[in-house]
């Protein structure tokens, strides 16, 4: 066999992640690799604090990309404000709740759950009652944008109640960070982890975090080491922390992912000259489009509109269609990707993004396109002119 250079087929990415990277981002992942130490690069790392700073809209100053994807954000922020012994309150609505129960567990942890039922938000009410008998408690963990079940919680309260009860929260911000509103400081959040490849439209393998003051204590705090080496954040902000404003110099921990940072550079800076409320306002757009097409083709939501997130899209599967073959038909003839169901949702439910530069207008009428066609391939009969006209006035009444 002949092995040879690997060109992929570019797709339409709109599953729940990757998204598509723009060609900007892919140019600058390309530019020559420099040393990781080299003085350009440092001013680099620089630049991209303060660009993570705007996205997270916090003046944190422990916020840095940790080098590998949004798992290892979860895992960093885990293992450094564990310890063996803590009772964390974990909300758990969906696979990444899931995701941080085994992350306190594996800390030597005791997860005190809070559950919801998949395809509905952290129910606040429990939440309080679960904080009240656990006085000795000391975080409360929480996952802002479900990417399992397309749903939103509302973290601004959940931060607040956590505070209420002496606890640090912990949010997963992978889905929604630069997709809806993250407000870091204006709502309290104490540690908070997010992924390039979602609404930031970055490549994979780097995951935005975020620590105030108060988690930094606990970490320097620690009764116990970090056990993870290479997720220990009181060595890797030897290299991440000493910025060349404050005359420090940054030591050797690890060889940072230098051309993935380039990209990640400017993906946030496209977020920056974008704005973050014109972005938001985007998704919310792209969304409203993509409802009013696959409504008209007989499609339904799998989650109630009061806490639908815009980049993540549920959609029940009709009665008769073939899930997987429609997925399937959707990659060969018109080379998009979306997401299938996980979990209880597995066969039930598409999972339609529209995270960062998916969430355009062309992408969202082809879409809609495609999925008509698919529909009337099984058999369907759905009026695909209509659907796309649809989702074009909305567009047209927002002025594009
Ligand atoms: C994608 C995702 C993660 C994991 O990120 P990876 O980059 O795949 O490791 C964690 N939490 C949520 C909510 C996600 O959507």
């Amino acid at each position: 066999m002949e092995i040879r250079s690997f060109y992929p087929q570019p797709r339409l990415l709109m599953g729940p992640g990757p998204s598509d990277v723009s060609d900007r981002v892919l140019s600058a992942l390309s530019r020559p690799t420099i040393g990781h130490l080299d003085p350009d690069f440092i001013f680099l790392m620089d630049e991209i604090k303060l660009l993570l700073q705007y996205a997270f809209q916090t003046d944190n100053a422990l916020t840095l990309p940790v080098s590998a994807p949004g798992s290892a954000g979860m895992e960093t922020v885990f293992v450094n404000l564990i310890e063996p012994g803590d009772k964390v309150v974990v909300c758990r609505n969906g696979a990444f709740g899931e995701r941080m129960r085994e992350n306190v567990v594996r800390c030597g942890g005791h997860a005190v759950m809070v559950d919801s039922k998949w395809g509905e938000a952290v129910q606040l009410d429990q939440l309080e009652r679960a904080l009240d008998d656990n006085p000795d408690a000391v975080a409360v963990a929480a996952v802002h944008a479900e990417t399992s079940t397309g749903v939103c919680s509302d973290v601004q309260a959940i931060a607040t109640l956590a505070d209420k009860h002496n606890c640090l929260s912990i949010i997963d911000a992978v889905t929604s960070l630069g997709g809806i509103p993250v407000k870091v400081d204006e709502w309290g959040i104490d540690a908070i982890y997010s992924g390039t490849q979602k609404c930031l439209s970055c490549v994979p393998g780097l995951s935005p975090v975020s620590f105030n003051d108060k988690a930094v204590q606990r970490i320097t705090a620690r009764k116990h080491p970090v056990q993870s080496w290479f997720l220990d954040l009181n060595l890797v902000i030897g290299y991440w922390g000493k910025g060349s404003q404050t005359g420090g110099k940054r030591s050797y921990h690890h060889t940072a992912p230098v051309n993935n940072l380039y990209a990640l550079h400017e993906s946030l800076l496209m977020l920056k000259e974008e704005t973050l409320s014109a972005s938001w306002q985007r998704h919310q757009l792209n969304h409203q489009a993509l409802k009013a097409g696959i409504e008209c083709l007989g499609l339904s939501f799998a989650v109630s509109a009061d806490v639908r997130l815009p980049q993540l899209n549920t959609i029940n599967v009709p009665e008769g269609v073939n899930e997987a073959q429609l997925r399937q038909q959707l990659l060969n003839d018109w080379q998009i990707e979306i997401g299938a169901g996980l979990g209880d949702l597995a066969g039930k439910v598409w999972r339609i993004g529209l995270m960062g530069h998916s969430a355009s207008q062309p992408k969202v009428l082809t879409l809609i396109s495609a999925l008509a066609a698919c529909l009337v391939a099984q058999g369907g009969s759905v009026d695909s002119l209509a659907a796309v006209k649809s989702a074009t006035k909305v567009y047209e009444s927002a002025g594009n």
